[in-house]
Formats: C-alpha cells, sequence, structure tokens
C-alpha cells in the first residue's frame, strides 16, 4: 500500500497521531505535544473526557441514529431546551446540524426563506465583513472575506456585500471612537448602495477568529450593526461558530456586547471535537412566519441525531460542572498577559488581541510602521512549524495583503490551568527565539 491516497495530505512529513489526554496530544512515534490551539478551537473540554466518553456509550447501547422525521429524540429535545437557557433574547428554536458551514448554511436559507414568506422575496442580499471566515459551503463561502479562499469560487458563489471589519490595531482615523463611526458610516452606505430592501442580514464574528485572529469590536459598533439592522428591516446573524460555547470567557461572545442577534450559529466548541454537532438557533418569530409557509426547506441527514446531541449534552455538563466559562476568562486573561510579556521582548510581535481564551498574536516586520511580513515569507508557517517542532500546537493564518499581518491563534482548551500556559509561553518563546534567527 503506497499510503498516500489521502487528498488532504498536505507533507510527507506530517505526524500520525495516536492519542490523548487533556491538553496533550502523542504521535505514533512517542512525541508529545500540547495542545495550544484546541485543534481548530474544537476541543474545549480537553481530549480523552470521561464523562463524555460515557455518556456517548451510554447513546451508543441504547440507539446511535435516528431520523427526525420519524422519530425525536429525548436527548435532541434536551440539548435543545439547554442551549436556549444559555443564549438571551427570542432564541428560542434551536436547529441541528453537522458542522459550522452548516450551521451558516441554515442561517443564510432561514433568512431568505423568511423574507420570501414574508413576501419581501427581493430581501435576498447578505453583508458581511473582509476580512472574516464563515465557512467552506458555496453559501457560507459566499459571505466569507478572504480573498485566498474566494477567488476560485467567485463565479459560482452568492457573494455578499462585504464592508470592512473594525480594526483595532491598523485604523487610519484619530482613535478608535471615530474609526468605529467609520466603519458604521461605510457599512451603511454600503447598505443604502446595495439597496436596502434587498438586504435579507447583516452577517458577523463578534470576535473573529482564523480570518481576523482574535479581533475583536467595540459595544459601540455591536449596537451601531443591531441599529443599522432595526433602521433598514434586515437581520442581523452572528456567526459564533468559533467564538461561541464559552471560548471567550462568556457563553457566547455576544454577551460581552450586549447585542443579541436574530440567527446564531454555533459549532466547534458544542461537540468539542467527541462528534460533529453544531446548531443554528433563531427568533421563534422566524420559525413561526417560516413554518406557516410550509416550514423550512433544508435539512440533512444526520442532523440532530442521538449520538451527536448526547455528545453536545455531556460537553455541556462537563463546562458547567468544570466551570469551564470562568475559567476561559481567568486563565484566558493570564494567557493574555504572557502573551504582552512576549511583546515587550520580541520586536516581531506587532499586536496582541482576542477575549478570554481565544487569543491573537499578529507578527510583523516592523513593529513601529505595523508593515507586515512580505506575504511570500509566509511567516505564519515557519512559526507555526517551528513550534510544532518544540511540542507545541498554535492555529496559524497567512497574510492578507493590506487586510492583516500573519497571525497565529493562542486557544487552549479552555480546561487550561496556569502551570499549562507557563508551559506553552515557554515553548512560544523558544520558537519565536528560532524565528527571529530566519533571514528575510
Ligand atoms: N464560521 C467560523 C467563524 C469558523 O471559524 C468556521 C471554521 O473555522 C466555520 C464557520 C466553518 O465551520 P466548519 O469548518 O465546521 O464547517
Amino acid at each position: 500500500m503506497s499510503n498516500n491516497a489521502l487528498f488532504y495530505l498536505t507533507s510527507d512529513d506530517m505526524p500520525v497521531v495516536s492519542h490523548a489526554d487533556g491538553i496533550y496530544i502523542w504521535d505514533t512515534k512517542g512525541r508529545r505535544y500540547i495542545d495550544g490551539c484546541s485543534g481548530a478551537i474544537t476541543c474545549n473540554i480537553g481530549h480523552n473526557h470521561p464523562t463524555v466518553k460515557r455518556a456517548m456509550a451510554e447513546q451508543l447501547d441504547k440507539i446511535a441514529f435516528s431520523y427526525r422525521t420519524q422519530f425525536e429524540s429525548q436527548v435532541a429535545l434536551d440539548l435543545a431546551d439547554r442551549l436556549v437557557d444559555l443564549t438571551d433574547g427570542d432564541l428560542d428554536k434551536v436547529f441541528f446540524v453537522g458542522s459550522g458551514s452548516e450551521a451558516v448554511e441554515s442561517a443564510i436559507k432561514l433568512a431568505v426563506q423568511y423574507f420570501v414568506a414574508k413576501e419581501q422575496p427581493e430581501r435576498c442580499k447578505f453583508v458581511s465583513l473582509r476580512p472574516s471566515y464563515h465557512g467552506s459551503t458555496m453559501g457560507a463561502l459566499g459571505l466569507t472575506g478572504y480573498e485566498p479562499l474566494e477567488a476560485p469560487y467567485r463565479s459560482i458563489t452568492i457573494g455578499s456585500v462585504k464592508v470592512p471589519s473594525p480594526d483595532l490595531y491598523r485604523y487610519k482615523e484619530t482613535s478608535i471612537e471615530e474609526h468605529i463611526t467609520s466603519v458604521l458610516e461605510q457599512t451603511e452606505k454600503a447598505i443604502l448602495a446595495a439597496g436596502a430592501e434587498t438586504i435579507a442580514a447583516v452577517v458577523l464574528e463578534p470576535v473573529g477568529g482564523a480570518s481576523t485572529g482574535g479581533r475583536i469590536v467595540t459595544k459601540r459598533y455591536m449596537e451601531g450593526l443591531r441599529a443599522l439592522c432595526d433602521r433598514y428591516g434586515c437581520l442581523l446573524i452572528m456567526d459564533e461558530v468559533l467564538s461561541g460555547m464559552g471560548r471567550t470567557g462568556a457563553w457566547f461572545a455576544y454577551q460581552h456586547f450586549g447585542v443579541v442577534p436574530d440567527i446564531l450559529a454555533l459549532a466547534k466548541g458544542l461537540g468539542s471535537g467527541y462528534y460533529p454537532i453544531a446548531a443554528m438557533m433563531a427568533r421563534k418569530e422566524l420559525v413561526d412566519v417560516v413554518g406557516r409557509s410550509g416550514g423550512f426547506m433544508h435539512g440533512h441527514t444526520y442532523a440532530g441525531n442521538p449520538l451527536a446531541c448526547a455528545t453536545g449534552l455531556a460537553v455541556i455538563d462537563v463546562m458547567e460542572s468544570e466551570q469551564l466559562v470562568s475559567n476561559s476568562l481567568k486563565q484566558g486573561s493570564y494567557l493574555r498577559q504572557q502573551l504582552e510579556q512576549l511583546a515587550l521582548k520580541y520586536d516581531c510581535i506587532g499586536n496582541v488581541r482576542g477575549i478570554g481564551l481565544l487569543q491573537g498574536v499578529e507578527l510583523v516586520r516592523d513593529k513601529t510602521t505595523k508593515e507586515p511580513y512580505p506575504a511570500a515569507f509566509n511567516a505564519f508557517a515557519k512559526i507555526t512549524s517551528l513550534a510544532k517542532d518544540r511540542g507545541l500546537l498554535i492555529y496559524p493564518r497567512r497574510c492578507l495583503n493590506g487586510l492583516a499581518g500573519d497571525h497565529v491563534l493562542i486557544t487552549p482548551p479552555l480546561t487550561v490551568t496556569v502551570a499549562d500556559i507557563d508551559e506553552i509561553i515557554t515553548l512560544l518563546d523558544e520558537s519565536l527565539a528560532a524565528f527571529g534567527q530566519i533571514v528575510l
């Protein structure tokens, strides 16, 4: 056997995974890695958790799969109720899917079907931010503001009206307040230019993930966006696929800003890597309107199956019993302090940003001018590889010409301790020292 049939095998020296426990992963050669990014910011409760394994095994003993048009399952009903209890406002309805892209895709289709049902079919355009990442399926990719991913598919995606994302590091105005005013004005102009009566929804990640390296916004920006949506009669969709489920030190990142969306997309931390499960939550009114028009014309075979929902319930149980949301806030603040110490030591760190255990580090060639590394230098890949050589996993993103420099996310499981963070920082420190030796 050649062992080279895997489509996504990116390098010949990719380690083969063996097993994991807590914050550590081992490969088949016995090397240990500290998971400084929860895989793809997914394993929020850490690896190999006995409570989740037990709940999954118990569910498997009963039934793994049943189809939602033939049976309801108690675990699906219970998980939906738990999610409604954790969220705010009228986010009273939950639609389960299997991935973040599917959750965003469901949000797009619910918004469109809602306006069709309200006899406003012209409301079918979306406004989203640049940079942003909303997933890899055609609708979600259409919303995504990330040139390398968009470019090959531009001719066949739905596309969206792209507006600037607030950038509290590289803004050009004289203050953050002025910057926010300017970004909101540009957003309103874009809505009007596209035809406000044609906009179905504005979509954003309340705290940026991979696309922006933990970029945060301000309360006034969020309130301004909500006001724009209300003024022009469109919906506000928040993509919390990455920032939700305690990652930022609140159950959902929108809670930091006190602005509740009409539709919320969740994924990664909900299944915490144990099983694919994601959700779209929506205001009851939207679901009622669509229900009266014949029901939501959308669904996936595996959606809300018992094994997925039992996993989600066990993950929430662990998060509550181990108080992982408050740990995320507490340890996130310690991690931030330590990253800022590294920023004082290394000129290549231009900015540290984020909330809770969603922290991003932007690398720059010149700290004073904030000049990014040339894209061809692939700083993001170099630092990630240096860290991996030292047994530390971090999550990289490439430089976006003119929009963002190379950055890495430091997003360990929410179970992380001070000692774990100290280990991550020591290995990152060594990796940055080695990075500094590479001649441009
Ligand atoms: N939305 C955001 C904000 C994400 O970060 C991601 C994945 O990284 C997605 C959507 C897509 O999720 P998935 O990869 O599960 O389809």
